[in-house]
């Protein structure tokens, strides 16, 4: 975009109607907000709806497979963010792609609302995927378009709409979680789809008056000839998947186990492909060059985190309904509401680190440092859980207070992690590729979650002190690696901070 076009843009959206900030936060916040309670809620049951016998209203798959599941599944609904990000550089722009995102995120939960089995689940991933890979990367890059450059409320606005995603999650598993788990599975996440709608009409209804221009352009169109072109190419490569799909599925050659360890290649595969190309392009200047070389260090450290976090839903998923004290006194908990903690803790204490932040000011620590607090945090997340694996055992269920300060302590990392992460892959990344910075990001989740996909087969009740020893303990060597090579990584990034 050009530098007249962002000010057209900053020029038309209200500066002023929303906590003094521009009134196009308000669409945005509320349309991630229930976009994040269809998609957190709908996660905080399904593995459950996955590994429950079809008597309890599951589909009765086996753990293992359950968990795998989870994992792939949360793999490719960031992995397609490269292609939504794609989609709205060259076809739509920013804003329709968000919308047509969440009409396929509503369908993907409405598709699990009424009881179709294996089939319906896979339907409902399949367009959850594309739906989110339109929306999530979108909606977070109009909240940078309705700030000038040099707008100091800017970071604030991240900050805000941050909250937004977390207060969405927050809630959902209360309802979603709730209703599904005592009531009925389809119920829940029929609830996630009436979320997702009630975003929908808060965007189409709010988004003329509060966005202006923004997301209205496409950056970097294709020309007719060319979208022709892309337009048959996507036609005949859905058709071509859904056919060989079909054909390999009935075959027996796609089996869930070859397609799960796909992704996993992918996941190690896509990001390699994606900074060599960043690396080679001539369009990445030396000091780019440079900076490149000081964010690869920071993804694995990401993607390690995210391994880690990205397992509250799955491991600790499993260990709250089947290795936790869930009758507390006359109080019966859910095992989906610990969903909650990681977006609870989140909410309470990300006011406290910006202002932790801010306070220490040029005394506070490099962003590598900050990752390296990050993973050590992760990895004390996972040790801690060796304490009531050892004092108790496999068979006897454990008190909640574990998980309780598991979530805790992963979340004081992600506040380390998260939010600084995203800033520095917008200064680190080469600005030929600033639209895919989005993506880039979200890339380092995705890739955790892939190899996931392998690592939580390995979980058991039984080796437990193992599994999250040995987790736990890879993230705090790679965490005390990243602290002591820092100052050389900071070097690397040519006076960025
Ligand atoms: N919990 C974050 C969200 O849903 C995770 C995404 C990420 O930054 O990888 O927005
Ligand atoms: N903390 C996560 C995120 O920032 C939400 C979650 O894991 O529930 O959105």
């Amino acid at each position: 975009m050009t530098t007249k076009n962002s000010q057209q843009i900053v020029a038309s959206v209200p500066q002023k109607g929303f906590f003094g900030h521009p009134k196009g936060l308000f669409t945005l916040f509320f349309t991630e907000f229930w976009e994040r309670f269809s998609y957190y809620g709908m996660r905080a049951i399904l593995i459950y709806y996955m590994y429950y016998a079809v008597s309890k209203g599951g589909l009765g798959f086996d753990e293992t497979t359950a968990r795998s599941i989870m994992a792939v599944y949360g793999s490719l609904v960031y992995m397609s963010g490269i292609i939504g990000g794609w989609i709205a550089d060259r076809l739509f722009g920013t804003r329709k792609t968000v919308f047509y995102g969440g009409i396929f995120i509503m369908v993907g939960h409405i598709a699990l609302a009424f009881p179709g089995g294996v089939t319906a689940l896979f339907l409902s991933m399949g367009l959850i995927v594309i739906g989110t890979g339109l929306l999530k990367p979108n909606v977070s890059n109009i909240v940078g378009d309705i700030y000038s450059k040099d707008d100091n409320r800017r970071d604030s606005g991240f900050s805000i709409f941050y909250m937004g995603i977390n207060l969405g999650a927050l809630i959902s598993p209360f309802i979603v979680g709730t209703l599904g788990q005592k009531y009925n599975f389809h119920l829940g996440f029929g609830v996630a789809g009436v979320g997702m709608l009630l975003g929908l009409i808060i965007f189409l209804a709010t988004r003329k008056k509060n966005l202006g221009l923004a997301g209205s352009y496409v950056p970097n169109p294709l020309s007719s000839e060319e979208k022709k072109k892309v337009f048959l190419t996507i036609g005949l490569s859905a058709l071509g998947i859904v056919v060989l799909g079909a054909i390999l599925i009935s075959a027996g050659i796609l089996t869930i186990n070859r397609f799960t360890m796909t992704v996993s290649i992918l996941g190690i595969v896509i990001p390699i492909i994606y900074f060599t190309v960043m690396f080679r392009s001539k369009k990445t200047t030396a000091d780019e060059r440079s900076n490149l070389t000081a964010y690869i260090p920071l993804f694995i450290a990401a993607m390690m985190f995210w391994a880690i976090q990205e397992q509250g839903a799955v491991i600790l998923a499993e260990y709250a309904d089947k290795r936790t004290q869930l009758q507390l006194g006359g109080l019966k908990l859910e095992a989906s509401w610990f969903q909650s903690l990681n977006p609870l803790f989140i909410v309470i204490l990300a006011p406290i680190f910006a202002g932790l932040w801010v306070k220490l000011g040029n005394r506070q620590p490099s962003t590598p440092r900050k990752f390296s607090l990050g993973l050590l945090l992760a990895g004390l997340s996972f040790l801690i859980m060796i304490i009531p694996a050892y004092t108790g055992g496999p068979d006897v269920l454990v008190s909640p207070i574990w998980l309780v300060l598991s979530f805790l302590i992963v979340v004081l990392g992600e506040l380390c992690l998260s939010p600084v992460g995203l800033s520095a892959t917008t200064k680190l990344a080469p600005a030929a590729f600033s639209a895919q910075t989005m993506s880039l990001w979200f890339l380092s989740n995705s890739s955790a979650q892939a190899i996931n996909a392998q690592v939580v087969k390995l979980y058991k009740p039984e080796t437990e002190i193992v599994y999250f020893g040995v987790i736990g303990g890879i993230a705090i060597l790679l965490g005390i690696l990243l602290f002591v090579v820092s100052p050389m990584i900071q070097r690397y990034m040519r006076g960025i901070r």
